[in-house]
């Protein structure tokens, strides 16, 4: 196969999405390019990072449904890449106790018989050491949370896809697609045809899709990605088991706060907002705003006492927003040989397996083996601009 040719399918995005789908699709023997902007590895997009919080806990049930399949696909990945991907850590879910939000979240766990600790005020700071619960709040462990090794899951899913003969190319930014029977797509350095496509873009995906006539309502965020330094190195260290956790809401916001157990950076713990300013993707570094880093500051301040109140280091990654914060995973609603994996929100890592498989599934015109109805792009309607 020459590398100018004809594929089956070309993957335009190697972040985590577009790496499961390439590795899917050459599962199935299909041809498969996957094209990538930046050199790889990168940390230009979303899916960098040694760390990503991988949990059942959902206000919905069907993320919670599909996490079922997705802790056997990421322990099917480990066996065959013979790595450790995830480590299991629990979730502590806190939140005001009445709330609608927190409500969810425990009912949800509850109805799906996920392993879950209820943790009363009296046996809190025995089981979570180092952590205040707020007045009015309730704590949750969503036992078989944990930690996912982002930046090796990403290495991991990309040599096999190569090992299956699949082709990646980075450095080659897609600068045109032109539809079609076989679709033509054109990058900095060739000129490739494909009979699909599977566009997996992260936070540029509207760049390319308007190329197809399509604009999806989708606003792309910087998120500050905050590691805060332990006063007593290993307090809340990943190796003595000390859980992620997730604050529904909090005094300081309504939005949700969430965090990982100190592990990339020794003694630092990752604590983030769940949401940020509006960016352009190309000119991120110029988004400097930092009203997110001003109430993390307060809410750790009264959450963990055991933490310096002031970041140590501050990195960034990006959202790609849907107004209702669920995915795209659909096909283009006037070429069916091309499929959109889009808007994961914040969210979206942890899918990752499963949506290469959906994508692909999608792809082959195979049933989707997940109900994909509250991903349709029908239901932006109003909001999505088709011009063709
Ligand atoms: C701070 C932070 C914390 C997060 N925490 C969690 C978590 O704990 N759990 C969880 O499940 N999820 C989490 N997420 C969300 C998750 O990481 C993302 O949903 C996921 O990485 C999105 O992957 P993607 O493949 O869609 O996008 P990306 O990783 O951005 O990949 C898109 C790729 O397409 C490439 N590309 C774009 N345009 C072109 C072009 N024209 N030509 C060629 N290549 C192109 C880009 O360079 C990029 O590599 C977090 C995200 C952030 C930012």
């Amino acid at each position: 196969m020459s590398i100018n040719g004809v594929f089956d399918c070309i993957v335009i995005g190697a972040g985590v999405q577009g790496s499961f789908a390439a590795y899917q699709l050459a599962k199935k023997n299909k041809k498969t390019l996957l094209l990538e902007q930046f050199v790889l590895p990168h940390t230009r997009g979303s899916s960098h990072g040694q760390t990503r919080i991988i949990r059942k806990a959902y206000e919905q049930d069907f993320y919670t449904r599909m996490m079922e399949e997705c802790y056997e696909l990421w322990a099917q990945l480990e066996r065959e890449a013979g790595v450790e991907l995830y480590r299991k850590t629990g979730l502590l879910v806190m939140g005001p106790e009445k709330s609608e939000n927190y409500q969810l979240f425990k009912n949800t766990l509850q109805k799906n018989k996920v392993p879950t600790v209820i943790l009363t005020r009296d046996n809190f700071s025995k089981h979570i050491p180092n952590v205040n619960l707020a007045e009015g709040h309730g704590a949750l462990v969503d036992e078989s949370a944990g930690v996912l090794y982002a930046d090796r899951a990403l290495k991991t899913v990309q040599g096999l896809f190569q090992k299956l003969g699949g082709v990646i190319r980075d450095k080659e930014e897609v600068t045109e697609i032109k539809p079609g029977p076989f679709v033509t797509v054109s990058t900095s350095a060739h000129v490739y045809r494909a009979k699909s496509v599977v566009i997996t873009a992260g936070p540029w995906a509207n760049r390319l899709l308007v190329q197809t006539g399509l604009q999806l309502p989708l606003e792309v965020i910087k998120i500050n990605v905050c590691y805060w330094k332990e006063k007593v190195p290993g307090s809340y260290n990943l190796k003595r088991h000390f859980p992620g956790f997730l604050l529904t809401e909090s005094e300081e916001s309504k939005e949700h706060v969430y965090g990982l157990p100190s592990n990339e950076y020794p003694g630092m713990m990752k604590i983030c907002l769940h949401t940020g300013s509006k960016t352009d993707p190309d000119k991120r570094d110029q988004q400097t705003d930092r009203s997110d880093i001003d109430i993390l500051q307060r809410c750790v301040t009264r959450t963990f006492p055991g933490l310096l109140p002031e970041p140590a280091v501050v990195e960034t990654c990006m959202y790609t927003l849907t107004p209702d914060r669920h995915f795209v995973l659909d096909y283009h609603p006037t070429y069916s040989n091309i499929v959109i994996g889009a808007g994961f929100s914040g969210h979206g890592f942890k899918f990752g397996p499963l949506i290469g498989k959906l994508l692909c599934e999608l792809i082959l015109g195979e049933v989707p083996s997940h109900d994909l109805s509250p991903f349709q792009i029908r239901r932006f309607q109003a909001n999505t601009k088709s011009s063709l």
